[in-house]
């Protein structure tokens, strides 16, 4: 393209390495560009995909969403957050979400479209500048981890959603350095993407939102487990963790009374037992209106301590960016109208 548009192909490197490696599109920041080949250069090949609609931001500064509006008018998230040894780009990979899972803002709006892989890049590299120009508390740094884990199925979209990875995690010029095992990759459980993943040869991390051990709850919070079972989903799950070596994170939001049983914690803790595997607790972030909400602390010590009990590790999720909406489409949900009640 860089020789169509009359340039030497070695501009494509350049290029590169000022979005990737300096996490730039502005021409005028291109200094090592002949000053009239800058601009058309960056409109042809790096043109703006996301506006920022909204910024929120809490816990001082170190955790800061983005609402972002794309150049057709969808709406999408990012958010980032930093810790002490690390900061995480949490993306969105579709505008909206077909799977449909009751408690999740995203799954009841419906599916938008597809996000391109230059739409999911540019979310990263847009924390990368912010971390990179001093502007997130903590001094200039850079982002380690990226976890799909904002709008979408990122499986649902697995062209795109690879091509990204590739960006993210090829060196620059060719992408953004960031290593393979930083990077979480999170699904309901579409059990062939699954396997189609395990063939890529990657290092990349897969999650996979369980919430249920059992068929007959897990087909009413995770609706496709109507078409791929516990025990599918599992058995794929335990095949990437085998091709890769990659210890697979299961997740699961504990909802009051809902799926936050003991006995529940057992056989979750029977079926993850001497497997390569950790459970990610994640305290349910109610979406407005929802008749759910978070287990009580007394049931979700007793979650853990029987998971612990089977061997099984456990982490609970902490629950930044509560205050702004910071889960799964809260955001982009807040922008558009309601959803008719019966959905
Ligand atoms: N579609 C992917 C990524 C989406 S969100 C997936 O399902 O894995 C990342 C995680 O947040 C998923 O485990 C999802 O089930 C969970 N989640 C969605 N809404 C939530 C809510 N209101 N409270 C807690 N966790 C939620």
């Amino acid at each position: 393209m860089v020789a169509g548009l009359g340039q030497p192909p070695f501009r494509a490197s350049q290029l590169s390495r000022h979005y990737f490696g300096r996490y730039t599109d502005r021409a005028e920041e291109m200094s090592d560009l002949p000053r009239a080949a800058r601009e058309p250069l960056a409109q042809a090949l790096l043109p703006r995909l996301l506006t920022a609609e909204r910024e929120l931001s809490c816990d001082g500064g170190t955790t800061r969403k983005t609402l972002w509006r794309t150049f057709d008018g969808a709406l999408v998230e990012s958010v980032l957050m930093r810790y002490p040894d690390r900061v995480t780009m949490c993306v969105s990979s579709q505008a909206g979400c077909g799977m449909a899972c009751p408690f999740c803002a995203t799954g009841q709006a419906g599916l938008t479209r597809n996000l391109s892989a230059a739409e999911i890049v540019a979310q990263v590299v847009a924390g990368a500048r912010l971390l990179a120009d001093g502007q997130i508390p903590g001094g200039p740094g850079r982002v380690s981890n990226v976890v799909f884990m904002g709008m979408g199925e990122p499986l649902a979209n697995y062209n795109a959603v690879l091509a990204a990875v590739r960006r993210l995690t090829d060196p620059v010029p060719e992408g953004m350095g960031i290593s393979q095992r930083s990077v979480t990759v999170s699904t309901v459980g579409l059990v062939p993407a699954i396997a189609r993943l395990a063939a890529e040869r990657l290092s990349v991390t897969l999650a996979v939102s369980l919430h249920a051990p059992d068929d007959e709850l897990r087909d009413t919070l995770v609706p496709v487990n109507r078409r791929w079972k516990v025990a599918e989903v599992l058995a794929s799950a335990w095949n990437y963790a085998a091709a890769t070596g990659r210890r697979v994170s299961i997740e699961y939001a504990l909802i009051r009374d809902i799926n936050d049983h003991a006995w529940r914690a057992d056989l979750l803790g029977s079926l993850l037992s001497g497997r390569l595997a950790h459970v990610n607790l994640i305290p349910l972030n109610p979406t407005p209106g929802s008749k759910w909400t978070a287990s009580r602390p007394a049931a979700q010590r007793e979650f853990v301590r029987r998971l612990e009990a089977h061997g099984v590790p456990v982490t609970v999720r902490d629950t930044r960016g509560r205050e702004i909406d910071g889960a799964c489409g809260q955001l982009a949900a807040s922008a558009r109208p309601p959803v008719p009640a019966g959905r």
